[in-house]
């Protein structure tokens, strides 16, 4: 009979499956319909792309979960009970909602700190390395570079109580947090030359977050941090969004040796 945590592995690593497949069916034939760069490569860095898919999805939970029960622990022993009561009995599409607003200003802070901190930097450098952006760089990130970032996005939902650690129970905010977040991560990677119009001033748009990758000079880098919603970027002064897109990506010394394969 296998362990709980070999069986859930296991699970994890057949629903990531099934996900990639069901991501390389929608993304593969848009990035070919409407690409922005048709002379890319398209198989471009794909086996390594594929690797840092399953690491940076299966590591974020293993070594999530047990600093955000310790901070949910630590917060409901500090902030009176009433608080927690009243913000757990929110419909969840309240909770949801307020979550996506206020996990946002976490993560966008979480990638401010990875830009301007040397120490963070030298990890997610990793992520603005490809000089080719596509729908799978999304999850080209040093583990280390992936779980602060999701910690700073989900800390300040579970300390306000508007999603519970996944223990045993599955709480729906975070899961939905995390699927939405997912999917969008992808599409504004993906090498698809769609402008969505004023929308892109509400909610991110690939030209949006092309513009955080470019490698067009001094004067365009540390720009829009966020990762659904542009107006945060807004708010603390980093948005560009011209009608143009970039015209390189990347950064100019590389450090993967993750792209051998
Ligand atoms: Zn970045
Ligand atoms: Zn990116």
């Amino acid at each position: 009979m296998p362990s709980p945590s070999i069986t859930s592995f296991v699970t994890d690593v057949f629903r990531l499956t099934i996900w990639l497949l069901l991501l390389m069916a929608i993304f593969m034939p848009l990035e070919r319909l409407f690409p922005l760069h048709p002379q890319r490569n398209m198989r471009s860095r794909l086996g390594s792309g594929i690797i840092y898919y399953f690491l940076n999805n299966l590591l974020p939970k293993l070594l999530l979960t047990m600093p955000l029960l310790l901070l949910t622990g630590l917060a409901h022993r500090l902030v009176p009970l009433g608080f927690y009561q009243h913000t757990e009995s929110w419909p969840w599409y309240v909770r949801l909602s307020l979550a996506l607003v206020i996990g946002e200003i976490g993560a966008y802070w979480g990638h401010r700190w990875s830009h301007q901190v040397p120490f963070l930097w030298q990890f997610h450098v990793l992520h603005h390395e490809p000089e080719e952006v596509n729908w799978l760089v999304h999850t080209r990130a040093h583990p280390v570079d992936m779980v602060f970032t999701r910690f700073c996005g989900l800390a300040p939902v579970y300390l306000l109580g508007l999603a519970q650690p996944q223990g045993h129970n599955v709480d729906l905010v975070p899961a939905l947090l995390s699927i939405i977040g997912s999917i969008w991560g992808f599409f504004i990677h993906a090498d698809i030359g769609w402008r969505l119009g004023p929308l892109e001033w509400v909610i991110a748009s690939p030209a949006f977050h092309h513009w955080h990758h470019t490698n067009d000079g001094q004067e365009f880098v540390n720009k829009n941090f966020s990762p659904l919603l542009p107006w945060v970027d807004s708010l603390f002064g980093t948005l560009y969004l011209p009608n143009s897109w970039p015209t390189k990506y990347g950064v100019d010394s590389p450090t993967s040796p993750v792209d051998h394969y």
